[in-house]
């Protein structure tokens, strides 16, 4: 209670008054007092300046008692109200103690006056106080339930299974927009059951020990979802009862990224393992042919050797520079295959001719180890003649007989190829030491092999089935095997089928078959003279013509002088005028012309087909393939 209270009086007996001022001043009250007997006064004064209580007579003029009451209620509710009279009513106190008077004393026997004051005062400084406590806590409770509605963590409380609130990050979590379809279902029953004991455990942990515990799970939800969370358990008292205020996070987006690092991680790691295992590997079948070309080219320097002794190391040393060049493309190749840059280039061949240049190519090998190798064609004639990129076919075949041949050491090897639906079903057996089955997928990646320990006993880089994959794939097949350990494996893989007859439009020009042949013309656009005199030596053999530009703009001369001219071999590098602008401008002179490209990079090999050749031969030449090759075209 204040020290000094304000008071205001409604009296209009101003003895009356002086009595009760007395009375209160005996109580040691200290207050100051305003006196009104009017309703204006009163009015006026409840709405400028409110008091700290009311005391009240009952008849006033021109109102009463309870009329200043229902002023006090309407203006001034939290005024305490305490009614002081001279008659003894008993009607009229029990409706001034309905409309809530604080009290209700006779005039004659104010000795309580004091206490009530005191008493009517302090109880509405306690409502006066509880009220704003109340208000508090709703702003609070207000607050608190934005910050849980809002939450996008999961918010419930639980108790020994059963949803007790849940807030709507919980609803949608359990796969749910209201709380009917989940109150009746225990929550462990959205644990995904491999979590189940561990969830239980905790929850028992909770009720046992009184404190939070937090952990990782799986939950199932309403719509069948599993999602990743991380789960704090609180013990709280839900209605007097113990209960527990779970706060659940979604971490299924986290723990996907988190699998996907230690995914990419060990992916690296593995890689990076290869990387090792296949440079180690590679320096070994890099140095092998090379100490043997170093050795032997310095052994040729003797003197007196015999030309027996000569024609074997000049064998070691051309063997050996070619595997060190199948190596190099090799690596060339793959790179080319990770960057993208594969093109495909179709030649119209002969597929059993080319299949048998390839059995040509691996007799010696066979009869060298021993091994009976067969070759298995299955078109005749026309249907043999199809539209295929034949050097990536050549490639992966070869790739997939080198393999055949390196892992068997007796036995049989055999290659082929069947019609099946529209596509050429390649293959090649062999009967050598298999691969088990939990290779059958991993081979084909890069840098993998089946043991990558130099000390296998096999050479090679891991890198020709990946080659062969990537080739068969780009070119429109697949490529698999069937294989048992001890006992050999096969090798399929499929190319679409372009036959030839089928594209071909009727002739128009029919050749005179009386006429004698014209012997043949090729141009060799190349400046190094050591190349130009390699491929003319190459073409002896061919009863043709040749004819030599030093550079580009001899070659376009060699047409515009009006030069009969079947095929020109094209260096791309030359001076005055490079291989590209000549062949566009060839072109231009005679549109038919038929131009190779001489090409070392793949690049080259893109450059030279967008700039009209109709196809290239890559250096360095290999004899077999280069006459091959220009017979073809011519
Ligand atoms: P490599 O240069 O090592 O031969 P490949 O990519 O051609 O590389 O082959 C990968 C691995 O697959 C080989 O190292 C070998 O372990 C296994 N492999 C391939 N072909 C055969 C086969 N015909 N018989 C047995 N194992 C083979």
């Amino acid at each position: 209670m204040k020290e000094v209270i304000n008071i205001l009086f409604a009296e209009s007996d101003p003895g009356d008054a002086e009595i009760i001022w007395r009375q209160i001043e005996n109580e040691n009250i200290r207050f100051r007092k305003k006196l009104i007997d009017n309703r204006e006064e009163y009015l006026e004064t409840l709405k400028t300046q409110l008091p700290d209580i009311i005391i009240s007579a009952y008849s006033l003029n021109g109102f009463n008692g309870l009329n200043a009451l229902e002023i006090r209620n309407e203006l001034a509710p939290r005024v305490p109200f305490i009614l002081v009279t001279g008659k003894i009513d008993e009607i009229v106190a029990v409706d001034i103690m309905k409309a809530g008077a604080d009290d209700y004393l006779m005039k004659k026997n104010l000795s309580r006056l004091g206490e009530a004051i005191k008493s009517a005062i302090r109880k509405k400084e306690i409502l006066v106080e509880k009220e704003n406590a109340e208000k508090k806590l709703r702003e609070s409770e207000e607050k608190y339930r934005l910050l849980v509605d809002l939450s996008p963590d999961a918010i419930l409380v639980h108790m020994w299974g059963k949803i007790l609130f849940a807030n709507p990050s919980t609803l949608r979590l359990l796969g749910t927009d209201t709380i009917e379809n989940v109150k009746d279902i225990d929550l462990i029953n959205f644990v995904h059951p491999d979590f189940r004991d561990h969830a239980r455990e905790r929850i028992k942990k909770i009720y046992d020990t009184g404190t939070p515990q937090s952990t990782e799970a799986k939950y199932i939800n309403l719509k069948n979802e599993i999602i990743d969370v991380e789960v704090v358990g609180i013990p709280v008292k839900y209605m007097g009862k113990p209960a527990i205020q779970s706060i659940i996070r979604d971490i299924t987006q986290r723990k996907r990224v988190e699998e996907e690092l230690i995914k990419s991680k060990e992916k690296a790691e593995e890689s990076d393992q290869l990387k090792t295992a296949f440079l180690h590997n590679i320096s070994h079948e890099i140095r092998t042919p090379m100490n043997a070309i170093a050795g032997f080219s310095t052994l040729l320097e003797e003197p007196d050797l015999n030309p027996e002794t000569v024609k074997s190391y000049l064998k070691i040393i051309t063997d050996s520079s070619d595997q060190l060049l199948s190596i190099v493309n090799d690596i060339i190749e793959i790179s080319n295959i990770e960057v993208g840059i594969l093109k495909a280039f179709y030649n119209e061949i002969n597929l059993n001719s080319e299949l048998m240049m390839i059995y040509q190519q691996f007799r010696k090998k066979a009869v060298d180890k021993g091994i009976e190798f067969r070759l298995q064609t299955s078109l005749f004639g026309e249907d043999a003649e199809i539209e295929v990129d034949n050097t990536k076919m050549n490639q992966i075949l070869s790739n997939l007989l080198s393999n055949a041949f390196k892992f068997t050491k007796d036995g049989k090897v055999t290659f082929g190829y069947e019609l099946k639906n529209r596509h050429l079903e390649f293959f090649v057996s062999d009967t050598g030491i298999g691969i088990l089955p939990d290779h059958f997928e991993r081979i084909f990646e890069r840098f993998i092999q089946v043991d990558n320990t130099v000390s296998r006993g096999y050479e090679g880089t891991g890198l020709g089935l990946s080659i062969a994959k990537a080739y068969v794939e780009f070119l429109g097949g697949k490529i698999w095997l069937t294989s048992e350990s001890g006992k050999g494996s096969i090798f399929y893989f499929t190319l679409p089928y372009k036959s030839i007859k089928q594209q071909q439009l009727p002739q128009m020009e029919t050749k005179d078959k009386n006429q004698p042949e014209r012997r043949k013309s090729i141009l060799i656009a190349e400046d190094d003279d050591n190349n130009f005199y390699l491929m003319k030596e190459l073409l002896s053999d061919l009863n043709i013509n040749i004819i030599r530009a030093s550079n580009g703009a001899e070659a376009v001369n060699a047409f515009k002088s009006g030069k009969d001219i079947d095929l020109v071999l094209m260096d791309i590098k030359m001076p005055v005028m490079d291989g590209y602008e000549a062949t566009r401008q060839i072109l231009e002179e005679k549109p038919e012309a038929k131009i190779l490209a001489q090409t070392a990079y793949a690049d080259d090999e893109i450059k030279a087909m967008e700039s009209g050749c109709m196809g290239f031969i890559s250096k360095p030449f290999i004899k077999d393939r280069f006459v091959s090759l220009v017979k073809e075209y011519l």
